[in-house]
């Protein structure tokens, strides 16, 4: 049986999944228990990248539930979820310094270990004057207002260079992307021949007077058509009744499938981007009564899905391992 799982591996097209995600936190506002944030690793790895902290250690409980990290060897000398923390998750990548993308890894940094925060230089700029500043929280980076703590090395990464997570075999590279009046970002992941795409907070290229969106396609277009990409994570924050002046540099179902469109024409025409693995980020939770926006935001990308993509709405503690099986 473990060797005709390893032919088949060697196969390709049966081969297991390339990178394992484990939702900590899937919301896009309101629950400060379940924010941004995914780890991500290549299969079977010990060590993940934390792709933005809105939410850590109250993710990683559930998660633990949930199974997710049965395959660790947890250290005696710690929690279950302290382990995860301090020794599963090498670093940290931050797409943008909202609050709801940055508040867990704030909140959890008195009991983290050592270890880089991987991001664009303004994203960091952001992080060191308005956090890590000794007023607004001790300051735990290794630049910025003294003493600096220095048990996070900010690491600022060029736009579209490659560079390598450090104690993962993940290597990476940011893309800017416009989310209302801050520059968000991309993180594009590689490992092997395989690609995964995680994107921070954005907004239409149309409604933001961008054409950020439409380089990453054009990027991404060619690794599709050659099967490398593996899937991606992308915002939905809204469903499509709230209208273009109420998106503040989010997507709805609408424009996000616009966008996919595009995608779509990038990657080789009608047809390319079929069984490609998307994952919905970010949905904002209503306070209403009788309204459910991850169901109406299900609804509208599946009803408006003619591209073939498969859409996951993943919840927190899931581990989802890409490409998915179907
Ligand atoms: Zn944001």
């Amino acid at each position: 049986m473990v060797l005709a799982a390893l032919l088949l591996g060697t196969a390709g097209r049966a081969s297991a999944a390339d990178f394992d995600l484990v939702a900590l936190g899937v919301d896009g506002g309101l629950q400060n228990g379940n924010l941004s944030a995914w780890l991500v690793r290549a299969d079977g790895e010990p060590r993940y990248l934390a792709l933005d902290a809105g939410t850590l250690l109250s993710g990683i409980d559930v998660a633990l539930q949930h199974g997710a990290f049965d395959d660790r060897k947890p250290d005696p000398a710690l929690t279950p979820a302290g382990d995860v923390l301090r020794n599963a998750i090498a670093g940290y990548f931050v797409s943008h310094a909202h609050l709801d993308h940055v508040a867990g890894l704030l909140v959890d940094a008195t009991d983290d270990s050592p270890k880089p925060i991987y991001g664009l230089a303004s994203t960091l700029a952001v992080l060191s004057r308005d956090y890590f500043n000794w007023d607004a929280w001790p300051n735990f980076a290794d630049r910025g207002t003294t003493p600096a703590l220095k048990q996070y090395t900010l690491r600022d990464e060029p736009p579209g260079q490659w560079f390598a997570v450090d104690g993962t075999s993940l290597r990476a590279a940011l893309y800017p992307l416009t989310h209302d009046r801050v520059t968000s970002s991309m993180i594009l992941l590689q490992h092997g021949g395989a690609y995964l795409a995680y994107f921070g907070d954005t907004g239409a290229d149309t409604v933001q007077h961008s054409d950020r969106l439409q380089t990453i396609w054009k990027l991404l277009g060619p690794l599709q058509k050659r099967g490398a990409l593996k899937g991606m994570l992308i915002e939905c924050s809204y469903p499509d009744r709230v209208d273009d002046a109420h998106l503040y540099g989010h997507l709805n179902p609408a424009w996000l499938l616009r966008e996919l469109q595009r995608f779509e024409q990038a990657a080789g025409g009608a047809g390319s981007l079929r069984g490609l693995d998307v994952v919905v980020t970010h949905i904002k939770p209503s306070l209403r009564r009788a309204t459910d926006p991850r169901r109406e935001i299900a609804d509208q990308l599946r009803a408006g899905n003619t591209l073939g993509l498969h859409f996951h709405f993943a919840q927190q503690g899931d581990l989802l391992k890409l490409p998915s099986a179907e």
